[in-house]
């Protein structure tokens, strides 16, 4: 481990930036053969005086500055991720291969249709096969991440409801939810009515009811929820709603759950994104560029982004722009085009039976975790779950050790922590998700280290408590790192 706690000579240096030299370059530029031009003739005001103060460095310092980062970073391609709700599963190297095609790599956003037929046709495709995997009627593919296809969910419903003439204010959202539903409602001017789940981790529809009234537009569900648990009651759930006049918004981030064996639209959803980076195993990427696809019923399609791709009755591919009624455009151009390829890459690589098997699996994962874990751990919701499992700190309430520690001490045991303190119904919670891609033997490594962890909260709590010992920065300030953010690398002053 590079600069380990252990008194080893720390050889790690820290910036390239700081490394670079004045004349250095990486790269060279064949001679001008063109006319000389003043830039300031072309770029009047907006011209720099001065050239950028950016390091200069030789191409092996700028490339070491990049692999080191990345080394720095914990990645999927590494090391298990179990990460819970985020879906930290392999991204396949195949999906790289197909999204840097030239043919689809170097398109031009203006590009006419004529001539990219070929990406029109894949976008066609890749919706019609989400909203064969949802069970919904049409899919758009523009907005950027699954919180900005919540976004458009919402921004359907209130225009769905405003054809009617009403506009009513409230979404439902139990208390489980993600953070980013309650967020899409107050973008979208509507107000995020919370309610408590069931004792038993659901959303019981006598519960409900009492919550419905007409000034409610529609309810926000995950499925299978943030405990991981399916919510049984759904289909009676969407016909109370729906009998008020309002809709049912799915919350699909959890569909590598379902896909294969159950459909949303079956289950009442009239909306719902999809995370592609979660269950189609796009990469996660530093918050974008990503791509959240919504899937929607027949009633909602006058609302949808604009445009969409159609297919002509000459078999060629458009844009269709004439939508009157559409909320709009969500994203410049056709959104993230080469999320897009690696999500269809995945769909054709495994297949109706594939997808079904990464269900599968997931789920089987996710319980194996729950009872292997639970011969140590407390469990929250000791019943079959789906693709995640919640374990809390509670044996260790003695030892002073918390969740927040035994995260920090799984790094170095070469683990990324699972999601802590979340959902916030579960003191001490660790959302632990495995995904299909993990073998046996990774699981049992995993109980292992969560094992030896507890061993040592109950032998050695300080260790634990000052934890990480390996990594390259120790415990950081986690306020301070919220409240004061340092994004930007500055140039020392000369
Ligand atoms: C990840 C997640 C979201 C947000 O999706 P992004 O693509 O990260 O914007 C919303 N809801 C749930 C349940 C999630 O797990």
């Amino acid at each position: 481990m590079p600069g380990s706690a252990s008194g080893g000579i720390n050889f790690v240096e820290p910036l390239v930036f700081e490394r670079g030299r004045g004349g250095r370059s990486g790269s060279s530029a064949p001679p001008l053969d063109v006319p000389a031009v003043d830039p300031k003739a072309l770029f009047g005001d907006a011209c720099r005086d001065e050239a950028p103060r950016l390091p200069e460095v030789s191409e092996p310092e700028a490339f070491r500055h990049y692999v080191r980062l990345s080394q720095w970073n914990f990645a999927i391609d590494s090391n298990m991720y179990p990460l819970g709700s985020c879906t930290m599963k392999y991204n396949p190297k195949v999906n790289e291969w197909a999204a840097r095609l030239p043919g689809f790599a170097g398109i031009h956003p203006y590009a006419p249709e004529r001539m990219v037929q070929g990406a029109l046709e894949l976008m066609f495709r890749l919706e019609r096969g989400l909203a064969e995997v949802c069970g919904m009627d049409h899919v758009t593919l523009q907005p950027a991440a699954g919180a900005q296809g919540e976004l458009t969910g919402l921004m359907m419903i209130r225009a769905w409801h405003q054809a009617q003439g009403r506009s009513p204010k409230k979404v439902l959202i139990p208390e489980t939810a993600h953070g980013t539903n309650p967020a899409s409602c107050a973008l979208n001017g509507l107000t995020a009515v919370p309610f408590p789940a069931g004792d038993h981790g659901i959303v019981v529809a006598e519960q409900l009811a009492q919550h419905i009234d007409d000034d409610v537009a529609a309810i926000m569900l995950t499925n299978p929820n943030t405990v991981g648990l399916f919510e049984s009651e759904l289909p009676t759930i969407a016909a109370m709603l729906h009998d008020k006049g309002a809709l049912v918004y799915g919350d699909g981030a959890n569909l590598n759950a379902l896909m294969g064996r159950a459909r949303p639209g079956d289950l009442g959803i009239d909306v719902m994104q999809f995370n592609l980076h979660k269950t189609f195993t796009t990469p996660h990427g530093g918050g974008g560029p990503g791509c959240g696809p919504v899937g929607y019923k027949a009633t909602l399609a006058p609302f949808a982004p604009c445009p969409r791709v159609v297919q002509r009755e000459d078999g060629a591919y458009a844009l269709d722009y004439d939508m009157p009624d559409s909320v709009g455009r969500l994203r410049s151009f056709n959104g993230n085009f080469g999320m897009m390829v690696r999500a269809y890459a995945y769909l054709r690589e495994m297949g109706a039976e594939g997808l079904k098997g990464a269900t599968d699996l997931a789920v089987l994962n996710a319980n194996y975790l729950r009872v292997r874990l639970g011969e140590l751990w407390k469990v929250a919701y000791d019943q079959l779950c789906m693709h995640e499992v919640i374990i809390s700190d509670k044996h260790l309430r003695e030892t002073g050790v918390t969740t927040m520690d035994v995260a920090k001490r799984l790094c170095d045991y070469g683990f990324h922590a699972p999601t802590v303190y979340f959902p916030l119904v579960v003191k001490g919670a660790m959302l632990i998700e495995p995904t299909e891609t993990e073998t046996p033997n990774e699981l049992e490594r995993f109980v292992a280290a969560m094992a030896a962890i507890s061993e040592e909260a109950a032998t050695d709590p300080e260790m634990v408590k000052t934890a990480p010992h390996l990594t390259r920065l120790r415990r950081l300030d986690e306020t301070k790192a919220a409240r004061h953010p340092v994004l930007r690398w500055t140039p020392k002053a000369d």
